[in-house]
């Protein structure tokens, strides 16, 4: 049995019609109400458009599905969660189906005739930074988080005693009432506005009789702990459910807490998949004449030594993996993917060279280059400037604003800085 009938109703059909009796129920009534038809009743339009609306919800078996669990409410929720367009509510999914319709409406289903406004609890979604040690390392975080829980004195009711609300005088129960809007010259539309009276509760508890730890609102806050385990592996944009956890409403079921993890870009490491990559830099004679030294300092603080083999002579950019050193597999945090390391080459310096021997250098370094031959019959002599690769083409756009930052990356050598061993 349905927990609401009220599409049913709208187009005269008993809860277990099959889909062949909707559909012929519903060209029946659309052809009798349609405004056309009805020039001189204003709710005539009104009538057409919940038909089609109700329509649209019963004759597609997913959406009927829901609407027999949870009602008006499940289509507007729980359907968009289903794969509607996110987030939509009742009043959305009208506007929806009737967007560009050419009739003015406006329609708040949730304030129908069952009295209540309420939404389905919501999930609450937190995002939640972590660095790339809190992917490798696993860790689990407490935290303090307020929630909306079900008012124990009064059970979610907000009365106090017995005490019950009162049918609102100015809608007569129904929580909407109708509102006419001037459109055009001579067109006005007629809409469905939540009553104001009543928030759209249809009823309204007296002051005196609501109760006074809720005030009438059903529920209260409270301080709740929460404890979330990131485990090794999880990637950037995961999301942890906390089923329950979150705000809950008196008559349904508690929202979820979801904490979208928000992967912090990592200073020596990017990760893609399982796998890692960093920079490393060697000094010159480490490239020339091998290593065997702690090479990178790894998400938990551990060292990994590497040892070159001998005779290896390591150019700029050259790249070497380190089997099972990256990422642990989420799930399967004992495998781990693999440690991709590219090179740099560190060349010694000015203040180096001063006291080095430049006539024992020239004898054990590879010779310099010879002038190119053949000789070209014109050569020019051109000053050696150093300047900044950032003014390469700098004279084609003088129009540019001079204080324009540049975003120029001239390859590798102006990657971030890389840990240093
Ligand atoms: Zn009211
Ligand atoms: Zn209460």
């Amino acid at each position: 049995m349905p927990v609401e009938t009220e599409l049913y109703e709208l187009l005269g059909v008993p809860a277990d019609a099959t889909e062949d009796e909707i559909k012929r129920a519903y060209r029946k009534k659309a052809k009798e109400h349609h405004p056309d038809k009805n020039p001189n009743d204003p709710e005539a339009s009104q009538k057409f458009q919940e038909m089609a609306a109700a329509y649209e919800i019963l004759s597609d078996s997913n959406k009927r599905e829901i609407y027999d669990s949870y009602g008006m409410e499940g289509v507007a929720g729980r359907g968009a969660a289903a794969g509607g367009p996110g987030g939509m509510d009742a009043a959305d999914v009208f506007e929806h189906f009737f967007g560009g319709s050419g009739m003015n409406f406006a329609f708040d289903f949730g304030a129908g005739s069952r009295g209540s406004r309420r939404r389905p609890s919501s999930d609450s979604i937190i995002e939640y930074d972590v660095t790339l040690e809190d992917l490798y390392n696993g860790k689990s975080v407490k935290m303090n988080m307020e929630r909306e829980v079900v008012c124990e004195p009064c059970k979610g009711s907000g009365t106090r005693g017995n005490a019950k609300p009162k049918k609102c005088v100015k809608c007569e129960g129904k929580g909407w009432t109708f509102v006419h809007t001037q459109v055009g010259p001579s067109q006005l539309a007629t809409s469905r506005a939540m009553c104001s009276e009543c928030d759209g509760e249809g009823e309204k508890l007296k002051e005196k009789d609501r109760c006074k730890k809720c005030k009438g609102e059903k529920t209260v806050k409270e301080k709740t702990r929460q404890e979330i385990h990131i485990e090794k592996g999880m990637s950037d944009g995961q999301r942890i459910v906390l089923a329950g956890a979150g705000d809950q409403v008196p008559g349904s079921p508690p929202g979820d807490v979801v904490f979208v993890l928000k992967l912090k870009q990592h200073e020596s490491f990017e990760r893609s998949g399982n796998d890692l990559l960093t920079t490393v830099k060697v000094t010159l004679s480490e490239a020339l004449l091998g290593f065997s030294r702690i090479l990178v300092t790894h998400l938990d603080s551990r060292g990994v030594r590497v040892s070159s083999p001998s005779g290896k002579v390591i150019k700029f950019g050259d790249t070497i993996v380190l089997r099972g050193e990256g990422m642990p597999v989420y799930k399967r945090s004992s495998d781990k993917g693999d440690l991709y390391v590219v090179f740099q080459i560190e060349m010694p310096d000015e203040v180096w060279l001063q006291s080095a021997d430049r006539a024992a250098l020239e004898r054990v370094l590879p010779p310099k280059k010879a002038e190119v031959e053949p000789k070209p019959p014109v050569v020019d002599e051109a000053d050696y400037e150093e300047c900044d690769i950032a003014d390469f083409g700098d004279d084609e756009d003088t129009w540019e604003d001079e204080d324009d930052e540049d975003d120029f990356h001239p390859g590798m050598g102006e990657e971030p800085e890389c840990r240093q061993q």
